[in-house]
């Protein structure tokens, strides 16, 4: 390998920035030419790409977001269009493409990969840690602070007023950030999409706690889950049975911010990780991690296989959470 690109692409997660960082420092280390490639899989198809040196990564690796910027690009489903982006790569001589995103971003990268030959590697790059065949994906650890660090406030203003809070988190079909948030938050309890919502049941028990004069306020999170609006008509529902929960929607909060240590170190070591892969031949993967060792997960499986909440700690969280 010489020459090789990089993009970011689908959702940001804090964390891309050092993950470019780790890869272009690694590659330059190498002796390999690196281009960045602007707005994902968009700037791939119009070319929209420069050079990155080791100071195009300078004073990033605290910055959330990507320098890269991120996009999402409809044309690029269609496989003409990428026979055309491998065509515009091996132009410039580019011989390999590391994709940072989610699972939409790396079966993109498969697919290409796979119609046209051109060397792909993919890092795990979203707040949702919904990537099979990996522990952990670049930007969940600090998404699961940020909303730690709302929920703590909104917590002050929950006891103040003696109410309770419907607090969603991100996470599409996944219950992941809002069970780690949950338990990290003392929630009183937390609602995912892995398990069915009983409204009966979680109003008898707010209703049974002011009773006993326990619960007169408290905090319970709820994973936005696959269809928007879930946590406004819970909340409606709640009305229906007597309670008045207030809602609190964090969005794009958990989008942003600076990466925490711990997701500075995962994207370092996974962009390293991408180059070791490519120099020794490797394509058609992504980096994981798993039981703590980095290892390469084939684009097939992770496209072929759904994450699953792991249920051990589903039932643990469950047994404290409600
Ligand atoms: P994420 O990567 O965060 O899961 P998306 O699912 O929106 O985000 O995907 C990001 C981009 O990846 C899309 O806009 C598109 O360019 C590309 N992509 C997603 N799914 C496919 C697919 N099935 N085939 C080809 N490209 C895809």
């Amino acid at each position: 390998v010489r020459s090789i690109a990089i993009l970011t692409s689908g959702g940001d997660a804090p964390g891309m920035n050092p993950a470019i960082r780790g890869v272009v420092r690694a590659a330059l280390h190498q002796g390999i030419e690196v281009f960045g490639i602007n707005r994902g899989y968009s700037g791939l198809i119009s070319d929209d790409m420069a050079p990155m040196s080791s100071s195009s990564v300078s004073n990033i690796v605290q910055r959330g977001g990507t320098i890269l910027k991120s996009d999402r690009c409809e044309a690029f489903k269609k496989p003409d269009v990428r026979a055309s982006a491998a065509e515009i790569l091996r132009a410039r001589g580019i011989d390999a493409l590391v994709v940072i995103g989610g699972d939409g971003s790396l079966t993109g990268a498969h697919l290409l990969q796979q119609e046209t030959g051109i060397e792909v590697i993919g890092l795990p790059g979203t707040i949702d840690n919904d990537i099979f065949g990996t522990d952990d994906t670049i930007g969940f650890d600090t998404a699961v602070n940020t909303a730690l660090e709302a929920i703590d406030r909104i917590r002050d203003t929950a006891s103040s007023h003696e109410r309770h809070f419907l607090v969603e988190v991100m996470g599409r079909a996944s219950g992941f950030i809002a069970i780690h948030v949950g338990m990290a938050a003392g929630a009183e309890m937390i609602l995912v999409p892995e398990r069915a919502i009983e409204i009966e049941r979680i109003s008898e028990e707010l209703a049974a706690a002011r009773r006993a004069g326990t619960g007169s306020s408290g905090i319970i999170v709820v994973a936005e889950g696959p269809e928007p609006g879930l946590t406004y008509r819970l909340a409606q529902q709640l009305k229906e049975h007597g309670q008045d929960p207030r809602v609190c929607i964090l969005g794009h909060i958990q989008r942003g911010g600076s990466p925490t240590g711990h997701d500075r170190v995962l994207a370092t070591c996974m962009g390293a990780m991408a180059v070791s892969y490519l120099g020794a031949g490797y394509s058609d993967i992504m980096v994981g991690v798993r039981d703590g060792q980095i290892l390469d997960v084939p684009l097939e499986d992770i496209i072929r296989f759904r994450k699953g909440l792991d249920p051990t700690l589903l039932e643990l969280a469950l047994q404290v959470h409600r």
